[in-house]
């Protein structure tokens, strides 16, 4: 591909139609990140939009995060929605097609790994080791220098946990349980009704969400990257959280 197509900008997103299966990240994509996921907010307006959307499309919207469902449930709470948590090993509103990953990590062994996280890096005051209970984020966004010690923590206590893998991100490095993805997570909503039959479209910030990208452009469907990274399969881009919602609340 000639260097100037590669580097065209990538269009705005169309508006909302009835017809799509609607995939969101969370997470940089719904919503601003903070230094500490803990401190992120749903503007209770955001929740009452998206239920509206996800009404008209007749529940065809999940959200698609790496965080827990439970962690999902209680920043849109009261509203609940289908979900895909920790990048998709988690599914509710959708059978996976696959058996469950095989990682089976008795509570004691994790409890060892994630108290060594945190001994690891207490040097690093301001990096954060997340528990998702059964992944592990350790994210350097507030404290940069701390990258390299979460990188090596990271590949020693890989070789702890059989059946995990490392989930690199936006200054976050993750250990969780090999198998699913988001795009398999797309895809077995998509088998399933009320998100069969329809467009699917997913909107993404991080590499995780690559995955997502792809499935959505082999089933002729919209990919949108939000922010700037690069490169990126996505289709479609929007500047940042508060464009994906100016999108959100035109087709609310
Ligand atoms: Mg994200």
């Amino acid at each position: 591909m000639p260097a100037a197509e590669t580097d065209a900008p990538l269009p705005a997103p169309p508006p909302l139609s009835e017809h799509w299966a609607l995939f969101l990240d969370v997470d940089g994509c719904l919503l601003e990140f903070e230094d500490d996921p803990d401190l992120v907010r749903v503007p209770p307006s955001l929740s009452t939009q998206l239920a509206l959307i996800a009404q008209r499309l007749d529940g065809a919207l999940a959200l698609v995060s790496g965080r827990g469902i439970a962690g999902i449930d209680r920043l849109f709470a009261p509203a609940r929605f289908p979900a895909g948590g920790l990048h998709g090993v988690e599914l509710r509103g959708a059978a996976l097609p696959q058996a469950e990953p095989a990682a089976a990590v008795e509570p004691a062994a994790w409890a060892a790994v994630v108290a060594d996280a945190r001994a690891w890096l207490a040097a690093h005051p301001r990096a954060r080791v997340e528990d998702k209970g059964r992944a592990l984020a350790l994210h350097w966004r507030a404290e940069p220098e701390a990258e390299p010690r979460v990188r090596a923590f990271a590949a020693l206590a890989l070789a702890r946990l059989p059946g995990y893998r490392l989930q690199p991100g936006d200054c976050v490095l993750e250990l969780r349980p090999d198998g699913a993805d988001k795009g398999a997570a797309i895809a077995a909503f998509l088998a399933q009704p009320p998100f069969a039959g329809r467009r699917p479209v997913f909107a993404g910030d991080d590499l995780t969400d690559e995955h997502g990208f792809a499935l959505v452009n082999r089933r002729d469907g919209i990919s949108i990257v939000v922010g700037n990274r690069q490169p990126t399969l996505a289709t479609h881009r929007l500047a940042d959280p508060a464009a994906v919602r100016r999108w959100l609340q035109e087709a609310a």
